[in-house]
């Protein structure tokens, strides 16, 4: 039976509960509690015990049909939600909000809407990661993004170019895990997402502005940006229905701040996630992360992803590295206190949005108390930046919350002795009311002369005395007890002054709870007071703690501080790629990397595996971990500050959306020669293999000559196209160099080592017999290559071939040329305009 098809005259009060509050969450599915489960019907229960394989049974609600209906329990429920969420569904979780042993039907409000941008169930979100929820708003020439994390009160925003790519792309980069847009927002985009990533999508039209968020904002003049922050607020107070007043100041991505990298090339050069694997395994940020909290984990992520381009500001970080490996027992001082601290960041987020528990305060409690200890190390190293000490907060805290505190709030448990004494007053009724019931059982005893006799507790029954069944018949009227209950063993009495000890016991006991749980909320309402301070220390100890971390991986791996230059001159000394040697088995052959001022490319040859492609990864992650504040994996190292780093670089394939490997590679050499300035780095490893040999020497060579004429940047050009180091001849800023390969006896060793000069030799049939292919194949391609060898075209230059390429491509011109326009009548000129153009289509 489906929902619309209800009478809703006939249902029972309950489930017309139920209908009212599901017809405001069409599309959203209804967590609606009933005692100690949550409940869904209809087709929310058809799809949910579809999609977690739970029962699908059915209630009788009075109606000719029993409706579908599939339940979960309550203290399991977010362990569901959060799996129903991953699948891209929102669930609305609607609670008793009434006594439910009051009269009447119970009162039910649907208390948040969980979805993959807005929970804060930070168990079930990683530690490192931000989970952002976005707003994309597009303008004739721009999109505009505001993205927030609810779980850090991080929000942002920022304004890229008006092109779908670029847009799909910096969602990407952002990592956005759920996105709002206006109805009349793009539908090829909404699918893209929605289909090839897996980006939860809604549409959402209120833009209104709040009162409490206004100030976020304030210091915003850009109405585009204010927009855009305005509908993502709306959508995150309406959803949420929560307080969000850990919100913090909208920061505005200044692209120019940082070194531009787009997603392909995070990608490329497995920054955070390793493409191959799967995995953040063999990553930059893998070898980085020795930070000992989540705020410096999630910190570092950030510096990686986003290079500084401003050179004090990157000094200054070097300054501090430089200190802490100089004064390492401060900085082993400084870790164990980090250790300490818990991810005060997210904490403050549960404060504000009212759901930390009494662990979570404690957590708070054993981060605070080591705030004055980092205070004084970061003194001591002349940090410029201290923590707010919070003593008042910290000292609320110890004196009231529990050490061995529940997790859950209606438990009681939650407050030590001595804090409230209306409490402990209720406390002391309690403890003497179990007092009495535990001398009650010997009293009895004594008056009966019952020894077996026992005085038990259940849920159900409250207090009782029971006696076995051996000894039921000694018990007489006097005694005044009341049979309850039989059980196999025996009976069960009550009497008088039971029940009213009891009564007295379990009034203690509720007013205990209720009591414990208010007190609890006043003080976490009390710490809310103090988010913004705790915000602003999060960031130092995020800050400090990502740097501390370089200190330590510099100091273990023997990297060096860089020397940044303007005058765009690259010169490290014995460079090695700090992953690729984490990983090797054997030594790591360090290389140099020099351009200065009259090189801008480096043109590499050199068999595959001889390590081309290393070797211009290691020169982008040399500059990442530069610009970063890092120290490098070098000798010695002179480096300008990029503005950006192009790559084409891996054979990743967009099979997914649909383009070929040579698609991909031509708009990506599209991309770095349109966005790359005097002051990037491009690196380009084999470009135009793609296709046939003389378009990929062409299309490379010319390339090439763009870069060299038009740019001037920095470029790493590894290829196999050997004709192309002719080119050092013509272009002057380009110099050939190569990994060497050794020959030895029909097999090949490679040195891994970076020479001047060109390659001699190919190498690939060599490659091919290290793979085991069958000694036939290698043999016969032997010959064939011999062939090739000796045969005179092989001997045609580049020029020459692209020359033909062009010569064959003017028939057009030719017969253009050998055309008399003026013997031609009108119909003539069209007639040859019309072969002409066919003659191009072919
Ligand atoms: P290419 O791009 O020339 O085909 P790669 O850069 O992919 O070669 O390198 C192939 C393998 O050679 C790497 O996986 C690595 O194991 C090894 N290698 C590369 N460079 C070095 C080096 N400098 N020292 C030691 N081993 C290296």
């Amino acid at each position: 039976m489906e929902r619309k098809d209800v009478d809703r005259t006939k249902v029972s009060p309950m489930m017309r509960q139920y209908l009212e509050i599901k017809d405001n969450y069409e599309n959203i599915i209804l967590f609606f509690r009933l005692g100690d489960f949550y409940e869904m019907f209809f087709e929310d229960a058809i799809t949910v015990s579809h999609e977690l394989e739970l029962t699908l049974t059915g209630k009788n609600a009075s109606l000719d049909e029993r409706i579908p209906m599939c339940g979960v329990p309550f203290h399991a429920g977010n362990i569901y939600i959060d799996k129903l969420i991953e699948k891209g569904y929102r669930v609305a979780v609607c609670e008793q909000t009434s006594d439910p042993k009051a009269k009447g039907i119970v009162k039910r409000e649907v208390l948040e809407i969980v979805s993959r941008g807005i929970n804060m169930n930070t168990d079930s979100i990683s530690e490192t990661d931000s989970n952002f929820i976005g707003s994309i708003i597009s303008t004739p020439d721009n999109y505009i993004i505001s993205y927030a994390d609810i779980t850090t009160g991080k929000i942002f925003v920022t304004s890229i170019i008006n092109s779908k790519e670029t847009l799909i792309k910096e969602i990407l980069n952002i990592g956005l895990k759920e996105i709002i847009v206006l109805s009349n927002f793009d539908k090829w985009i909404i699918n893209k997402l929605k289909k090839e990533f897996n980006i939860c999508i809604y549409i959402s039209d209120t833009i209104d502005e709040i009162e409490q968020y206004k100030t976020l904002y304030q210091n915003i003049d850009d109405i585009r940006f204010i927009e855009c922050i305005k509908h993502l607020l709306c959508y995150l107070n309406n959803n949420s229905k929560r307080s969000l007043t850990h919100m913090q100041p909208v920061e505005v991505v200044n692209n120019s701040k940082y070194m531009h990298m787009d997603y392909n090339t995070k990608k490329n050069l497995e920054l955070v996630y390793n493409i191959s694997r799967n995995t953040k395994e063999y990553t930059l940020m893998w070898l980085l992360d020795k930070t000992k909290t989540a705020m410096g984990a999630r910190c570092l992520k950030n510096y990686i992803q986003y290079p500084l381009v401003d050179k004090e500001e990157i000094e200054y970080r070097y300054n501090i590295v430089s200190k802490l490996i100089f004064e390492f027992i401060k900085r082993e001082e400084l870790r164990d206190c980090l250790y300490e601290v818990y991810d005060v960041e997210r904490l403050c987020g549960k404060i504000s949005y009212g759901n930390a528990n009494a662990k979570d305060l404690l957590q708070l409690k054993n981060s605070i108390k080591v705030f004055p200890e980092i205070n004084a190390i970061l003194s001591d190293i002349g940090y410029n930046k201290h923590l707010f000490i919070l003593n008042e907060i910290y000292e609320l805290l110890e004196k009231s919350i529990d050490e061995n505190a529940p997790i859950t709030l209606k438990e009681g448990s939650l407050i030590k002795s001595g804090y409230s004494n209306e409490l402990d007053e209720l406390k002391k009724i309690r403890i003497g009311g179990k007092d009495f019931i535990a001398s009650l059982e010997n009293e009895e005893k004594e008056r009966t002369g019952i020894k077996n006799l026992k005085v038990g507790y259940n849920k159900v029954f409250g207090y009782y005395i029971e006696i076995p069944k051996g000894s039921i018949g000694l018990v007489k009227d006097e005694y005044g007890y009341e049979r309850k209950q039989t059980i196999a063993t025996g009976e069960r009495y009550i009497t008088p002054i039971l029940k009213e000890k009891e009564s007295l016991i379990l009034g203690a006991e509720e007013k205990i709870i209720n009591m414990e749980y208010e007190i609890f909320v006043t003080i976490r309402d009390e710490v809310k007071k103090y988010i913004k301070e705790l915000q602003k220390n999060s960031k130092i100890i995020a800050d400090i703690d990502v740097l501390s971390t370089f200190a330590v991986i510099s100091e273990e791996n023997n990297y060096i501080r860089p020397q940044l230059n303007n005058e765009n001159k690259v010169e490290i000394i014995g460079a090695r790629h700090p992953v690729v040697e984490k990983v090797l088995d054997k030594p790591f052959i360090d290389n140099d990397i020099i351009m200065n001022n009259d090189t801008s490319i480096l043109l590499i040859t050199g068999p595959n595996m001889a390590g081309k492609s290393t070797y211009m990864r290691m020169m982008a992650i040399i500059s990442i971990m530069a610009q970063i504040g890092c120290f490098v994996p070098c000798k010695s190292a002179l480096i300008p500050i990029f503005d950006g780093i192009y790559t084409r670089i891996g054979a990743s394939d967009d099979l997914v959306n649909g383009e070929s490997t040579f698609m991909v590679e031509m708009s990506e050499a599209n991309n770095a020669i349109s966005n790359a300035t005097k002051n990037s780095l491009i690196l380009f490893d084999e470009l135009g293999r793609g296709t046939a040999t003389y378009d990929g020497m062409a299309l490379a060579q010319s390339i090439l000559e763009y870069i060299h004429d038009e740019i001037g940047c920095k470029t790493i050009f590894s290829t196999h196209y050997h004709e192309l180091t002719a080119l050092e001849n013509d272009l002057t800023h380009l110099k050939n160099v190569h990994v060497s390969a050794e020959e030895n006896d029909g097999d090949i060793i490679f040195l891994h080592k970076i020479k001047e000069g060109a390659v001699d030799k190919s190498y690939g049939i060599y490659v091919a017999k290290l793979a085991n292919l069958p000694s036939k194949v290698i043999n016969r391609a032997g010959v064939i290559l011999n062939h090739y060898e000796s045969s005179p075209t092989s001997n045609i230059s580049t020029e020459k071939v692209i020359e033909k390429i062009i010569h064959e491509e003017s028939e057009v011109e030719i017969e253009l040329k050998n055309t008399n326009i003026m013997t031609l009548t009108p119909i003539d000129a069209l007639n040859l305009l019309y072969k002409l153009k066919e003659k191009i289509k072919k």
